[in-house]
C-alpha cells in the first residue's frame, strides 16, 4: 500500500507561471524539430520573468562538421534603468529591466542551428547514440541569447572588450542591425576576475594584458548569486591557452563541469547521446548576476493536485505514479542541483537523496513539481 502522497505543490513550467514568453520566427527550421526549440524556451521562460516577449530567430543552417550552433543576442546599453551604466546587454535582459520593449521591429536573439547535425529531435530526453539532443542544444544556445555571454575577443596576442565585429563570424549575418559596440563591455564580461590580474575590466583595453588573461586558463566568474551555487566559490571559466571567439571566455570551464555535472549545460561542448533540460545551478545564477529577475526555483508555487508524482512506500522507496515506463524524471534540489535521473517504473533509494525541499522534473512535458522529503 502507498502512504501519503509528497507532492505538496506544483508549477507548470511555461504556461501559468508569471513567467518569460518567447516569440520565435522560424528560417527554414523543420516543422518537426520546432518543438523541441519551443521546448527549450519553456524551459527557460519557467525560470526568467519578463514582461515583454523575448523575440527569437532561429535559422536552420550548415554550420560545417564542428558546430552544432552559433547565437547572436541583440544589444542594448544605457537604456531606462539599466543597472550598470556603459555597459551591454542582451536586448532581451534590457527589455525587462526596462519594463518595455527598446528595440520595436528588432529581434533579440538569432540563433543558427547546424542543419546538418544527426539531431535528436524528441522532448524526452531519451537521447540515442550517435544523435545530439535538440532541446539541450537549444536550451544552451537560447542561455547565450540571454546574457550567458560576453565581448571578449583577441587578435594577435591584443585582448579587447567590445570590438567584436559581425564579419568575425561571416558568412553568418543577424536579422538586426549589429550594434556598434564602442569598446564597452558586456554586464557579464564585468564578472570576469582572473587569478593574476584581477577584475578583467579593470586591465587596459585593449592590451595584451587583457589577451594574457583571456588565454591564462584562470578565469573566474565572482557573482554573488553564481557563486553561491557554486558552494561560495567563484564558477571557472573556459579560457584555454589558445583563445577562440565565440567559445573563449563566454561558457563554464568543460573540464571543471564535465557531462553529468549538473552545471554541464553551459560549457562548450556538448555531447551525442545525453541530455540535460535544465541549466543548472550556477547558470541560473549568472543570469541573476547580470540582472534577470528569476521564477520558479524558490518562489512557492499555487498548490494543486497533480495526476503524476511520488510516493514514499513503507520500505523507506520512492515510487513514481502516473508516469509511463520509459518516462524519466529529473530530480533537483531547492537551488536547481540536479541529484539524479529516474525512469517512470522504478522505485528510487531514499538513501540516495538529500531530505528536504526538492524539486521533480518530467521530461516528456516540461512539468515540475516540488517536494518535501522526510
Ligand atoms: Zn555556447
Amino acid at each position: 500500500m502507498r502512504s501519503a502522497l509528497l507532492c505538496i505543490a506544483a508549477l507548470s513550467l511555461g504556461t501559468s507561471s508569471p513567467a518569460a514568453t518567447f516569440t520565435i520566427t522560424h528560417f527554414g527550421t523543420p516543422a518537426n524539430a520546432q518543438p523541441a526549440i519551443d521546448r527549450a524556451a519553456e524551459i527557460w521562460g519557467s525560470i526568467l520573468v519578463s514582461d515583454v516577449p523575448i523575440k527569437v530567430a532561429v535559422s536552420w543552417f550548415p554550420l560545417g562538421a564542428s558546430a552544432l550552433g552559433v547565437t547572436f543576442p541583440n544589444g542594448r546599453k544605457d537604456f531606462p534603468g539599466a543597472p550598470v551604466a556603459s555597459t551591454w546587454y542582451a536586448s532581451c535582459l534590457a527589455n525587462s529591466i526596462a519594463g518595455t520593449e527598446l528595440n520595436p521591429g528588432e529581434d533579440d536573439i538569432n540563433v543558427y542551428l547546424n542543419s546538418g547535425t544527426n539531431w535528436y529531435l524528441g522532448l524526452d530526453a531519451n537521447t540515442p547514440a550517435g544523435q545530439y539532443d535538440l532541446v539541450t542544444v537549444a536550451l544552451h544556445e537560447l542561455g547565450h541569447g540571454l546574457g550567458f555571454v560576453g565581448l571578449a575577443k583577441k587578435v594577435g596576442s591584443e585582448g579587447s572588450f567590445g570590438q567584436v565585429l559581425l564579419s568575425d563570424f561571416a558568412p553568418l549575418i543577424t536579422t538586426y542591425p549589429w550594434p556598434e559596440q564602442e569598446g564597452l563591455p558586456g554586464i557579464f564580461d564585468r564578472f570576469l576576475t582572473s587569478t593574476a590580474s584581477g577584475p578583467l575590466v579593470d586591465l587596459m583595453n585593449p592590451s595584451t594584458a587583457l589577451g594574457s588573461a583571456f588565454t591564462s586558463n584562470q578565469v573566474y566568474f565572482n557573482g554573488t548569486n553564481a557563486m553561491s551555487a557554486n558552494g561560495g566559490q567563484t564558477a571557472r571559466i573556459y579560457a584555454p591557452a589558445a583563445f577562440a571567439l565565440g567559445s573563449s571566455c563566454v561558457h563554464l570551464n568543460e573540464s571543471t563541469y564535465p557531462v553529468g555535472n549538473p552545471d554541464e549545460l553551459m560549457t562548450p561542448f556538448s555531447s551525442a547521446g545525453h541530455a540535460n533540460h535544465w541549466p543548472g545551478p550556477i547558470a541560473i545564477g549568472v543570469m541573476r548576476d547580470i540582472g534577470w529577475m528569476v521564477n520558479g526555483v524558490g518562489v512557492p508555487e499555487q498548490q494543486v493536485q497533480s495526476t503524476w508524482g511520488l510516493t514514499l512506500l513503507p520500505d523507506g522507496h520512492l515510487h513514481p505514479f502516473g508516469l509511463e515506463t520509459r518516462e524519466r524524471l529529473t530530480i533537483l534540489d531547492a537551488q536547481g542541483r540536479k541529484l539524479l535521473e529516474a525512469s517512470g517504473n522504478g522505485p528510487i533509494a531514499l538513501a540516495r537523496w538529500s531530505s528536504g525541499p526538492c524539486i521533480a522534473l518530467r521530461m516528456s512535458t516540461g512539468e515540475a513539481q516540488r517536494f518535501v522529503l522526510p
